[in-house]
C-alpha cells in the first residue's frame, strides 16, 4: 500500500490533516477500504482522462460518515433541510447523502464536484459526472472487495466506465430485491439509465 497524500485538498486543511480526521472517524478496516477506493479511483481516473489526484481524494473521503450514529444523521436530516423522505430509509443511504454535510463541516471541502460524487456514491443517479462514476465504481471493485462477480465487475469497469456503472447497478438491484429491501428512487432511476441493454 503506497503512502497516501494529496497534492491539492480543496480545503484550508492540508493532506495530513484530512487523513488524520478521516482516520479518527472509523475503524481500521473501513479506513483501509477508503484507501482501496482512493487507489482504484486514481486508476479509473487515469483510464478516463480525469484528474487523478482529485479522484484519489474523493475516493478516500467517500465513506467519511459511514460510522456516524443514526441519531446524528436523523438530527442533521431534520435540521439541515435534507429531504424528509430520507427518514424512510436507513444509514446505508444516509452516509453518502448526509455525509456531504459532515465533510463540509469537518473537512471544510466545498468543491461541488467532490461533494456530488460523495452524495451519489451509494445510490448513483440518472445524471452522473465522470467523477461520480469513478467513485461509485471504485467503491464496488476496490482490491479488498470479494464477492461472487467482483472479477467480472473489475474487467467490465476497467474496460468501460459506463458499463461498470451499469454492471454495478444491476448487481445492487438484484441484491436488494433478493433481500426484499426498499429501493431508493434514485437507485431505480440510475438502474433504468445505466443498466439497460440496447438489444
Ligand atoms: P459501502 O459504504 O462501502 O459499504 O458501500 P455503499 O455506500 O455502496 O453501500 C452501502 C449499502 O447500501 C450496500 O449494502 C447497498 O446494497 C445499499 N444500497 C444501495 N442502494 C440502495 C437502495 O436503493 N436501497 C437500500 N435499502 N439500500 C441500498
Ligand atoms: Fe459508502
Ligand atoms: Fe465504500
Amino acid at each position: 500500500m503506497e503512502k497516501i497524500s494529496f497534492k491539492k485538498t480543496y480545503s484550508p486543511l492540508n493532506s495530513e490533516e484530512i487523513i488524520a480526521k478521516q482516520k479518527a472517524m472509523m475503524d481500521q478496516k473501513r479506513f483501509e477500504h477508503c484507501i482501496g477506493v482512493s487507489e482504484t479511483s486514481k486508476k479509473l481516473a487515469r483510464l478516463n482522462n480525469y484528474d487523478e489526484d482529485k479522484a484519489a481524494l474523493a475516493g478516500f473521503i467517500h465513506d467519511y460518515a459511514k460510522q456516524i450514529p443514526n441519531e446524528e444523521f436523523i438530527k442533521v436530516i431534520k435540521e439541515e433541510n435534507f429531504d424528509p423522505d430520507l427518514l424512510n430509509y436507513n444509514r446505508a443511504i444516509w452516509h453518502g447523502i448526509v455525509g456531504t454535510y459532515f465533510i463540509k463541516r469537518d473537512l471544510k471541502i466545498e468543491d461541488e464536484e467532490i461533494l456530488t460524487a460523495i452524495y451519489r456514491h451509494t445510490t448513483a443517479d440518472s445524471e452522473m459526472t465522470t467523477l461520480d462514476k469513478i467513485v461509485f465504481v471504485a467503491d464496488f471493485i476496490e482490491p479488498q472487495r470479494s464477492f461472487p462477480g467482483v472479477e467480472e465487475a473489475r474487467k467490465v469497469a476497467f474496460n468501460n466506465l459506463d458499463e461498470g456503472v451499469g454492471f454495478e447497478l444491476a448487481h445492487t438491484l438484484d441484491f436488494l430485491v433478493k433481500n426484499r429491501q426498499k429501493i431508493y428512487p434514485k437507485t431505480l432511476k440510475a438502474y433504468n439509465k445505466w443498466a439497460i441493454k440496447n438489444n
